[in-house]
Parts: C-alpha cells; structure tokens; sequence
C-alpha cells in the first residue's frame, strides 16, 4: 500500500531550502551559476539530478519527478511538455534501424502515428496485435523485436492486456515493455509491479486534472531514465516549464479525492444509463459486463470517469441532435481527466475526411465524468435522452 498522502503533501519537498514555505517556489530560472571550476565540472558530471540547465532539470521540476517516480514505484521518472513527448522519447530511445516494435492494436492515435508513419521513415518494422491475446503477441515476436507497446486500457473502447502475461513473456525474450498507464493514472494501476519496464502518461489528464496544463511523465529504473535522459529527452528538448510543473506539483495535492469522486459519479451514471431502454450497452472496465471484467479486477484499483455508450438508433440526424442537446453540459471537446465532464459522439468522424469510414458506429459516443455531481448530470442526460 503506497503512502499517498506522504508522497503527495510532502515528498520532495524540503521546506528549510525554500525559506520554509509550505509551497515550494516556481524557480524560473534557464540556468544556474557555480561557485568554482570543480563544481561546475561535477555539475556536468551529473546533469539529470544537478541544477545546470533547465532543459535538463530544474528545481521545481525535480520535485515533480521525485514524487511521480514514487506513485508508479518505479525508480526514477522524466516529465515532458506533452504526453506524446514521453511516449516517443520511451519508443525511440529503445529503437534502431532495423529494429521491430509490437504495438496493441488502436493505440492512442499519435502513438499509431509515430509507429506507422515517423518510425518507419527511420527503418524500424512494427506489428499491431490484439493485445487482449497474449498468443497473438508471441506470435508477432521475430528476432529483431526490441520493444512491446501497450496501452490498458485504451482511451475508447478499453480492451486490457493481461500486465503479468506480457512483462514474463517480454523479459523472456528480451524485450523492453512500455505501457501508456493514462487511463488509469498512478492511483489506479502500477505496471512495474507486475514486471512491465517503462511506465508513460498523459500527465494532461488526471494528474493535471483540471484542464489547463498538457505534459507527461516516464517513469522507469535509474538507468533507463539515464539513457533516454542523455540521448532523447536532452536532444529532443521537450522538458516542461517550472511554472507548469508548479501547477502540476499543486493539483497532486488533491489527486486521490478527485479520482474517487469522479469514479463514484462515473458509476452511478453507468447505472442510470443502463437501465434507459436507448441504451444498446455500456463500455466501462470494471463494469460487471465488461468482456475483461476479470482482468481488469485483478490489475486495477479503479477506473475513473471514462465510458463509452452505444446507443439504439439508426438515424445519424437523431444521434447528432441527442449530442448537441447534451453540449452544454457533456461539452463537445478532446481530452479528459479534468474537472469538467465531456463528450467526444462517433458521428463528429462521419463525413469528415472523404474515403475515411470510422471502425465505430456513429451511436458510439465516449464520455468523461468530471467533478459535476451525478444528479446534475442525470437529469441533463435524462432530458436530452427523449431527443433520440
Ligand atoms: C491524451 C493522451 C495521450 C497524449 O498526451 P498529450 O499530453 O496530449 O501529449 C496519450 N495517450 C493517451 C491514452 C491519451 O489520452
């Protein structure tokens, strides 16, 4: 059982450096000055833990670092300016020309990007696999496979992989295993406990929380953020702003009462929604009818305020009328993980890009519960429901 409260209030955080404030300070600073050669020669020495250069780290940053490493148990933790930055720097730091990368199927979709369209640029073969099978992974194994990429859940129709099965057979055959964890956040699922190598995040959704800061967070042994430290995150310079990590350091503080709240909403609107006669079925992980329900038992504590609802109805007119009557409460808008609840309706994707056709019907819609209550929201989605 992790100390949350320890490692959110006050890990990282040593008051007697910052004049004993209760908050530690935005130190917006690029660069830091040294007394004399020697320490400037030790400053290079060790530029991860050093104060040499922002890019590289900084002061406010580290405390943000240190506590994320200790919520996913893993050794040490980079952040970044995106989540997307995290997820290529693990990728790539652990690939060359001629490599091979196994990929869940329908990951998030600048993950399929970076895999299908940048990597492949650089010589790099990949796979995506259906990762609910474990078979179908150690089938797409070939001597060159370096790196196992998976995603559980995804961020839309939630299919999980089994994190023991795939961390034994990846350490068997010398792969490195990376997870995007985002669905679950550090509260809700730790994969270095089941032997998974790198942990990445959309650190914009819940460790965020309220929808005004993009970054992300690696998190993996001291020498695995050494190397991607002194070759990606260094070269690529995607590093986080001291003031975002700030605002970063402050929305942990309430991390754990958010995510309970938005899951005791999520699953009182599940309720709800599954006994409208509209409703043809819900797609939650730790929903008793979820194909994996077990699975997701066995390696999640929580799920969060992610959903998605397929509805009964055969007209795309209906559908889109039904969304917009839900907008100003269910705002049509990307992301999640914030303090608002939102919508993202199938039927936006129709029509939109000539020749394109979405793998999902247009009565699929995915939501995100935010810290509204669950009456508010019931009684919006109770009225709008007469719409379709
Ligand atoms: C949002 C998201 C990302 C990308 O993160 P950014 O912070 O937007 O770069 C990656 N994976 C998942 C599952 C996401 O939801």
């Amino acid at each position: 059982m992790k100390d949350w409260s320890h490692i959110l209030t006050h890990l990282g955080e040593n008051k007697v450096d910052h004049f004993n404030a209760i908050v530690p300070p935005i130190v917006q600073s690029s660069n830091f000055k040294f007394p004399d050669i020697a320490s400037f020669k030790k400053g290079f020495q060790n530029e991860l833990e050093s104060n040499v250069y922002t890019r590289g780290n900084n002061p406010t940053v580290k405390i943000l670092r240190e506590k994320i490493a200790m919520m996913e148990g893993s050794e040490d933790a980079l952040v970044f300016s995106s989540g997307s930055a995290g997820i290529s720097s693990a990728i790539i730091g652990n690939l060359s020309a001629g490599d091979h990368i196994i990929c869940v199927e329908n990951p998030y979709s600048w993950t399929f990007k970076l895999i299908s369209k940048f990597l492949k640029r650089f010589g790099i073969e990949y796979s995506f696999v259906d990762g609910t099978n474990i078979d179908e992974i150690q089938l797409a194994i070939r001597d060159n496979t370096k790196v196992l990429m998976l995603e559980s859940p995804n961020s839309l129709t939630f299919e999980i992989q089994d994190l023991q099965e795939c961390a034994e057979l990846c350490k068997k055959n010398n792969i490195i295993s990376i997870i995007d964890n985002s669905y679950c956040s550090p509260y809700y699922q730790n994969p270095i406990d089941f032997g998974i190598d790198i942990v990445v995040h959309s650190g914009t959704k819940y460790l965020g929380g309220h929808s005004d800061v993009v970054f992300g967070a690696l998190c993996a042994s001291k020498s695995m953020v050494e190397k991607i430290f002194h070759s990606e995150f260094m070269t690529l310079g995607a590093c986080i702003s001291p003031h975002d990590a700030w605002l970063v350091i402050r929305s942990l503080r309430t991390l754990p009462i958010r995510l309970e709240k938005i899951s005791q909403t999520t699953l009182k609107v599940i309720e709800y929604l599954k006994t409208h006669p509209k409703i043809d079925y819900v797609c939650y992980p730790l929903d008793k009818d979820f194909p994996q329900y077990q699975l997701a038992q066995k390696q999640m504590r929580g799920a969060g305020g992610l959903f998605s609802v397929n509805y009964k109805t055969s007209n795309i007119h209906k559908m889109e009328v039904f969304c917009n009557a839900l907008a100003e409460v269910f705002q049509l808008a990307v992301s999640w993980g914030g303090h608002e609840s939102l919508q993202i309706p199938t039927c936006v994707f129709y029509n939109l890009n000539p020749g394109e056709t979405p793998r999902l019907p247009f009565s699929f819609v995915r939501y995100y519960i935010g810290l509204e209550e669950a009456d508010y929201l019931i009684e919006h989605l109770e009225k709008a429901l007469t719409l379709l």
